[in-house]
């Protein structure tokens, strides 16, 4: 039987980033996906042009409609608005013991907030303790710890203070890295509170059609996890299967700017 899992996320129009994206990504790995939308955007390939977030009562609506009838096995959650419909999801999920992957959308590629970062402690307060796996690109693991990134070694300081707050894994994704070579940092931490740390290397792949990745790479892992693999096989292998959708979007044309993936190749 395929697993059902949901995605908490926001819609993108253009279809490379948001729900759209991880509904394809979990399609193509093999699970089912129920939505709840948090916020509606208007976008192209060129940029964000508008926000709406979704009303904190109809969110709700939403997510006790899958939740009172669905055999949900795991949560991915992306985009939150604002720290309403953060405390919200805290709220409902907290007692629900449902393994879930938080991508902390805070700050398109395209420079657009997509999160009210005056409420950006939230995020460590509330929904970090209750995630499985909690997967930050580097500018929003600085953002999330209040810390000037200057080096590598910064990173195994931020995954710290996150697995303090009470996330057992911290994958600090590194796509923003400069360099030929990106590395992307699992930080786990075990029940006597030891930390290992794995890196995850590959080559920089050279494409305008990076929109999206982020959804992407957590969506492949939290569909990875859901059909039972532990935690660092299913990001091995999200990042093997993120890393080859890049290298096979390449040329794959969807408007004037930066596009998304393909993820259905032919
Ligand atoms: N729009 C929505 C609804 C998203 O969820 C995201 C990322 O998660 C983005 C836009 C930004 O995507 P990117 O930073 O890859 O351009």
């Amino acid at each position: 039987m395929k697993p059902v899992c949901l995605t908490i996320a926001g819609s993108d129009t253009s279809a490379g980033a948001g729900i759209q994206a991880d509904l394809k990504t979990f399609a193509r790995l093999g699970c089912y996906t129920a939505t709840v939308i948090t916020a509606l955007t208007a976008q192209n390939t060129c940029g964000v042009h508008s926000i709406q977030p979704v009303d904190t009562s109809f969110v709700h609506k939403q997510l006790e409609a899958v939740l009172n009838d669905m055999p949900v096995s795991l949560v991915k959650i992306g985009m939150l608005p604002n720290q309403d419909i953060l405390k919200l999801i805290a709220d409902l999920l907290t007692p629900l013991k449902i393994p879930i992957v938080l991508d902390p959308v805070l700050i398109s590629s395209s420079g657009a907030a997509l999160f009210d970062l005056h409420g950006i402690d939230a995020y460590r307060q509330y929904l970090v303790p209750i995630c499985s796996l909690l997967t930050p690109n580097r500018k929003e693991a600085a953002l999330l710890t209040g810390t000037k990134l200057q080096s590598d070694s910064d990173l195994f300081e931020m995954g710290n203070v996150l697995l303090r707050d009470g996330a057992p894994h911290v994958l600090i994704t590194g796509g923003d890295r400069p360099g030929i070579i990106k590395q992307d940092c699992l930080l786990s931490k075990d029940g006597e509170n030891n930390i290992k740390t794995s890196w995850f290397k590959h080559r920089h792949i050279e494409t305008n059609n990076s929109h999206g990745t982020g959804c992407t790479l957590s969506s492949a892992i939290a569909a990875n996890m859901a059909k039972g693999l532990d935690i660092h096989s299913a990001t091995e292998q999200g990042i093997t299967f993120t890393a080859n959708l890049l290298a096979s979007s390449i040329d794959f044309q969807t408007g004037k700017g930066c596009g998304g993936l393909d993820h259905f190749p032919d």
